[in-house]
């Protein structure tokens, strides 16, 4: 008799930093469906490593924003703040093996090395990556902490079959481990986190798709499968701009709509539905078929976001 598989898990991975705009809720809905269409649990993850801008408030608020959209979730939300340990371990990991570098540039100095147009930083130009032992001991001097950087070592670029996006590829990069003030830096949280819950499908927004080659490297670098991964392209405003608070009411808070309109809304602009219907998420999973998504962003209709409910 051979013992089940298990087939892992999908997830929705939003850092609790203020309301869910309409962006991270298609975001969501689209995590749950390909998750629940594929017969993989759903989790949800605050990605809540920065203290700062992170709040217990807004991950309350941002969990009741989902369960009104109608999604549901597998197990406890995890939080990343509580996890600390497991990250620190991985950077051990990568220490012990010679594959970690201090580093001390500022963003102002890697936008200048790297003579992007318009101070672009794409990729880390390496400026600490071979220093001298003069050079680190005149560094730690300077008393400027330092950051860890992954030194990724690799040449080639790897390629990944984009479940919406396509076949892409794409060179690792020295990505940040833990950051100047001592935070884990998110793509090594991310990383450790997806394995160690068994993620298996990342849905998420197509600004990360440019970090996916680097995350891919970095999880086979800790003997991790990679996931298989959705990249959703942007929610843009009414002015072509990615869509943000400024464009005025983009959250189910102050939208002049209901939780099941702006469901039937998003399930539109994915081909989901017809305007004006309201379909369950039961229905949308019905008619969810990945093949058929649209494969360009979604720019949001200037009478949907720009009335408030007062
Ligand atoms: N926490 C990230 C965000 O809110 C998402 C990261 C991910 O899904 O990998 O944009």
């Amino acid at each position: 008799m051979s013992a089940a598989v298990d087939p892992g898990f999908g997830r929705f991975a939003p850092s609790p930093t203020g309301p869910l705009h309409l962006g991270n809720l298609r975001t969501a809905l689209l995590a749950w469906l390909f998750a629940r269409s594929s017969g993989l649990g759903f989790l949800v993850r605050m990605e809540d490593l920065d203290r700062v801008t992170s709040s217990p408030e807004h991950e309350r608020l941002q969990l009741d924003e989902l369960e009104r959209l109608g999604l549901d979730w597998d197990g406890p939300v995890v939080r990343q703040s509580d996890r600390f340990d497991r990250y620190d371990h991985a950077i051990e990991q990568l220490e012990s093996r010679d594959l970690t570098y201090p580093c001390w540039c500022t963003r102002r100095e890697i936008a200048d090395a790297s003579a992007a147009p318009h101070g672009a930083i794409t990729r880390y130009p390496g400026t600490c990556r071979e220093l001298s032992r003069d050079e680190v001991t005149l560094r730690v001097g300077s008393g400027r902490p330092a950051a860890i950087r992954l030194r990724a070592d690799i040449d080639t670029e790897l390629f990944f079959d984009d479940l919406i996006a396509g076949r892409r590829r794409g060179r690792p990069d020295d990505i940040v481990l833990r950051r100047n003030d001592g935070v884990p830096a998110y793509n090594l949280a991310v990383v450790v986190d997806d394995d160690a819950q068994h993620v298996t499908q990342v849905v998420r927004g197509d600004d990360l798709l440019s970090s996916t080659p680097s995350q891919m490297h970095l999880a086979a670098l800790l003997h991790h499968a990679s996931p298989r991964y959705a990249h959703v392209p942007l929610v843009l405003g009414p002015d072509g701009q990615r869509l943000a608070k400024r464009h005025g009411a983009v959250s189910l808070e102050t939208m002049d709509a209901s939780a099941e309109d702006v469901r039937g809304r998003l399930a539109t602009s994915l081909g989901l539905s017809e305007p004006g219907e309201r379909p369950t998420t039961e229905e949308l999973l019905e008619r969810f078929d990945p093949a058929r998504l649209p494969r360009v962003s979604w720019t949001v209709d200037p009478g949907m976001v720009c009335t408030t409910a007062d």
